[in-house]
């Protein structure tokens, strides 16, 4: 017989119910999205991330994550990702690569991986602290290529369109030339007949090897940009297109309004609007529309080390790839659905290539970069915020003497494993004429992972703020 009325089973059974269901009700979800171009740092940083929150309570270096510094973390475990047709990203892979005697960088981002987090705390106040003892935090963190997000304006082209402006970027004498193998392939093709598969694949082939070049000469703003790094998608015939330069139409006068029923040019017709309908479009539908928050990262250091030209593609890329986060009505996402995105983070990477007064200086060069799109971004009400970090601390910063005088270093491994010292040199706040860089230019260093021995966690510069300012407002 219960000793009181408060223990009947029935009550008990309904106290338990109200309490999972009040859980149910409080524990809150983010989907956080992380990208950038190729080698801006993605795999690095949510490696890092990761490490950060499911090391939080052992030596952890998080002063400004309030749910860690007000010690209301109970703890945070991997859980079973909720898309299962994302690759699981490799964390474990990545911190095995890391704890190496002679560390090596985890292998970048080739598509879409995700991984999902359950993040136990203690509420920080309000009725619900009565209800429940704690709650969950769950986190989907999806890491995907920036490279994608420069497919948007195609959604609003159509083959003939998309040639006038892949005739553009031939104007560049340093892309024309790279583009040689493929213009010669190009005009070896009679568009009027019968399409052969393979001979569309060979050329599509030289294309992609074309774009691939350009990166490697320090192009960013590429399309498609499947062709760059196509996920599972690589030998799919659905990335077997390719423009057809402006100077073949002329001297084939090939009538692009016309074509003739199978021909190559009927067929290039179809995979450009297979491309758009079976993979830009349902990327944004399926995967782009369930974001609620954005992390962008960007290498400026990297492109100022390349050069003007590199810098100037670079921003262009950027102007391209926010135009997926601007959401007014005359966007083309508004007309797919209703994005959700409320708060976006863009984010210097590789923080630790540069002395710690110099980091001032590479938010404004990022932020004078940013100017106009993030001024549209904030008038359709996403939060933005931009910052610079390091996801894993490669350096220790010091001072040194120089002619009597003393300079901010830096200290380090080069890619070769040898210690090395130095003053990296000033970080712009506006990009510099191109005549800068005809006298000097900048030689920000490469450094090789720290080494770890047996510590767990992970060296990092500003890691606490930035996930203070993606999740601490889910954790009050
Ligand atoms: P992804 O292509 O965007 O996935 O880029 P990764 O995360 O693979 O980073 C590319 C390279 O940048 C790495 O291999 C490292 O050499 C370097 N890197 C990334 N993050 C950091 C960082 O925080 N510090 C340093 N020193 N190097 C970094």
């Amino acid at each position: 017989m219960p000793s009181s009325f408060f223990q009947h089973p029935n009550i008990l059974r309904t106290k338990q119910h109200l309490k999972h269901t009040a859980e149910r009700l409080i524990d809150q979800h983010v989907s956080l999205a992380v990208t950038g171009l190729s080698g801006s740092g993605k795999t690095a940083f949510i490696t890092s991330l990761v490490n950060q929150l499911i090391e939080a309570n052992e030596q952890a270096n998080l002063p400004f994550f309030s749910v860690v510094s007000e010690q209301r973390l109970i703890g945070v475990k991997r859980d079973i990702q909720p898309d299962v047709t994302f690759n699981r990203f490799a964390y474990e892979d990545a911190m095995n690569n890391l704890h190496q005697e002679t560390p090596i960088w985890p292998q970048s981002t080739s598509g879409i991986s995700q991984i999902r987090l359950k993040i136990k705390f203690r509420k920080a106040q309000g009725l619900s602290q009565y209800i429940t003892e704690d709650s969950t935090l769950t986190l989907d963190i999806t890491d995907y290529p920036g490279e994608w997000l420069l497919d948007l304006p195609l959604l609003k082209m159509n083959y003939v369109e998309w040639l006038k402006q892949a005739d553009l970027e031939l104007n560049d004498s340093k892309r024309n030339e790279l583009a040689a193998e493929y213009i010669l392939a190009v005009s070896a093709i009679d568009f009027t007949q019968k399409a052969d598969e393979l001979v569309i694949q060979n050329v599509a082939n030289l294309y992609k090897k074309y774009l691939l070049d350009c990166q490697s000469q320090g192009y960013q703003l590429l399309q498609p940009g499947r062709f760059i790094l196509p996920g599972d998608l690589a030998d799919a015939p659905v990335l077997q297109f390719f423009p057809i330069p402006k100077a073949i139409i002329t001297s084939q006068n090939i009538d692009l309004d016309n074509p003739v029923k199978d021909s190559f040019l009927d067929l290039l017709i179809t995979r450009f609007g297979h491309y758009k309908s079976e993979v830009v479009q349902p990327f944004y539908q399926h995967h782009f529309k369930g974001f609620d928050r954005q992390v962008i990262l960007v290498d400026c250091l990297s492109a100022l080390n390349r050069g003007y030209d590199s810098f100037h593609d670079l921003q262009k890329a950027l102007d391209w790839l926010m135009g997926s986060f601007e959401y007014g009505s005359s966007n083309i996402l508004r007309r797919l659905f209703k994005p959700k995105i409320d708060k976006l983070v863009f984010a210097a990477s590789k923080a630790d290539h540069i002395t710690p007064d110099q980091q001032v200086n590479l938010v404004k060069l990022l932020d004078s970069m940013l100017h106009q799109a993030r001024k549209q971004i904030q008038f359709d009400g996403v939060i933005t915020e931009s910052t610079t970090i390091s996801a894993i601390r490669a350096s220790q910063a010091g001072v040194s003497q120089l002619n009597g005088e003393e300079i901010s270093v830096l200290k380090g491994k080069d890619t070769q494993g040898q210690e090395i010292i130095l003053f990296p040199g000033e970080v712009p706040n506006t990009c510099p004429p191109r005549s800068f860089w005809d006298k000097q230019g900048f030689e920000f260093p490469k450094f090789s992972p720290p080494i770890l021995g047996s510590s767990h966690n992970l060296p990092h510069i500003r890691l606490d703020q930035l996930l203070d300012f993606l999740i601490g407002d889910k954790m009050l």
